[in-house]
């Protein structure tokens, strides 16, 4: 059970930083609270009393959403569910929504944020390797400065981040990527409501043609201590012309990347499947030739 005597809403930043310094070693940053309070409340983590809660949720510098050509920025406390709501998301990073949708249900996905699912750095967080591909870097700050950190820097292994006592996530600031084509493949014990126990972001952007891989992006979460990019595979399809033959040698590539305990072999499958499917996803929704796509594919990899 979570217990707490004091719930702060700070409505800006610096409100927030001065709640700190008043409450320093007494008080836990929330924002959708949906990692914090199953923790608490299963017992994982015994009976909990955290005296101060600050609910940094409804600041408005962390809920602003900018895109220019380049960047997207995101405010740390950006619901999940905006992923399907924003149309500039949606065509900026177009893995999210696919992301989105098999994430929880609608009600976590209305509360659950972006800041809380980094700085939680599950080893199957489902924003992360949609994140890590878009080169994602993290905006920190504290009362008296900020700094910025490369995602795959911030996020240092199981439940570990680099965040500093004192330090709030206010932004994600990532490549804007327009004309990619988007895919999200999970895969977990259910068919929802679950955690992953595989999962793969992928983009693609294809020449004008349709038939030559410009630009891959590839990153994976469930199977290694951290989301990361697969990038030998990336490297192996820029520049080269799409076919399947192409897709079934990248998707066979040695997959040093499982490193989970359990079900090596079940994971090894999946990713392969994964690699096969989001590419062949990715690239028809890039505007890919489709006489280089396998004709069966409907039937083996949807
Ligand atoms: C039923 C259910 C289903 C779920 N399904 C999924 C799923 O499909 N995929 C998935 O990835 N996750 C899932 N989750 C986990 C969770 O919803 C996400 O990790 C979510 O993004 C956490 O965000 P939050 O704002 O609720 O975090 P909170 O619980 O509020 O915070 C989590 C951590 O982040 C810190 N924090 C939050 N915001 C900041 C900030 N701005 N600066 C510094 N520290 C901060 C908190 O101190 C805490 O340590 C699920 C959870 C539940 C309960």
């Amino acid at each position: 059970m979570l217990i707490c005597d004091e719930y702060i809403t700070p409505a800006t930043l610096s409100d927030a930083f001065a709640a700190m310094e008043r409450h320093r070693g007494r008080y836990r940053v929330v924002a959708g609270c949906t990692d914090t309070l199953p923790w608490a409340r299963e017992g994982r983590a015994g009976d909990v009393e955290i005296p101060v809660l600050i609910d940094v949720s409804k600041i408005p510098e962390l809920n602003e959403r900018r895109a220019d050509g380049a960047h997207v920025r995101l405010g740390a406390a950006t619901p999940v569910q905006r992923f399907l709501d924003d149309a500039v998301l949606g065509r900026t990073m177009p893995a999210m929504p696919r992301c989105a949708v098999w994430f929880a249900d609608d009600q976590i996905r209305a509360h659950a944020t972006v800041g809380g699912n980094i700085v939680n750095a599950s080893p199957a967080a489902d924003l992360i390797p949609c994140l890590i591909a878009h080169d994602a870097a993290v905006e920190l700050a504290t009362a008296n400065g900020r700094r910025s950190l490369a995602l795959r820097e911030f996020t240092l292994g199981p439940g570990k981040t680099a965040l500093q006592e004192g330090e709030l996530v206010t932004a994600i600031v990532c490549d804007a990527l327009p004309g990619y084509g988007g895919s999200f493949e999970k895969v977990g014990h259910r068919r929802s409501l679950v955690i992953s126990t595989v999962c793969l972001a992928v983009l693609v952007k294809l020449d004008a043609a349709g038939r030559v891989f410009e630009d891959v992006r590839l990153a994976i979460a469930g199977v290694c201590p951290a989301p990361r990019r697969l990038t030998e595979i990336e490297q192996a399809l820029r520049g080269v012309r799409l076919s399947s033959a192409k897709l079934e040698e990248v998707a066979d590539m040695p997959l040093d990347v499982v490193q989970s305990r359990t079900r090596q072999e079940y994971r090894r499958d999946v990713v392969r499947g994964f690699l096969m499917r989001g590419l062949i996803n990715a690239a028809k929704r890039a505007g890919a030739d489709p006489t280089a796509l396998p004709q069966d594919f409907e039937t083996t990899y949807a």
